[in-house]
């Protein structure tokens, strides 16, 4: 398994991280086949999208943000409820499949680690599964 770390700047951050990944398959010289990215973290997670306009993460996290605020009332004694509520709702991993040692990605997808209660350094791991 390869892992790569994240070091995040604000309490919500959107990184694209396409690059760390594609270089980890490039490393293992796999042709094709699936990669698994996975994020060990309860407060952060990882998705697909728009890597274009720079709006589209940001608007992912102000309607976050509304949708689950910073304070709650929540029982949660530590005051990082919503973070966690958000990387759930995100998910912790996707599978990415993968051709000619290239992700299969559309034009305008990234793989974005999403930060919600930064900043701190976090890890990535991504298992590459070659398959025909
Ligand atoms: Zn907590």
């Amino acid at each position: 398994m390869n892992s790569f770390p994240v070091k995040t700047s604000a309490r919500f951050e959107m990184i694209d991280i396409t690059k760390q990944v594609r270089d980890i398959i490039l490393e293992t010289g796999a042709g094709s086949g699936l990669c698994h990215v996975f994020v060990p973290h309860t407060t952060a997670a990882v998705t697909i999208n728009e890597n274009a306009d720079p709006d589209v993460p940001r608007d992912i996290i102000s309607i976050l943000d509304r949708l689950i605020p910073l304070h709650g009332p929540y029982r949660h004694g530590e005051g990082n409820s919503a973070a966690h509520v958000k990387a759930s709702m995100m998910g912790a991993s996707e599978t990415v499949l993968f051709e000619n040692g290239q992700l299969v990605l559309g034009t305008w997808q990234s793989i974005f680690f999403c930060e919600f209660d930064g900043p701190r350094m976090r890890n990535v791991f991504v298992k590459v599964i070659a398959a025909p």
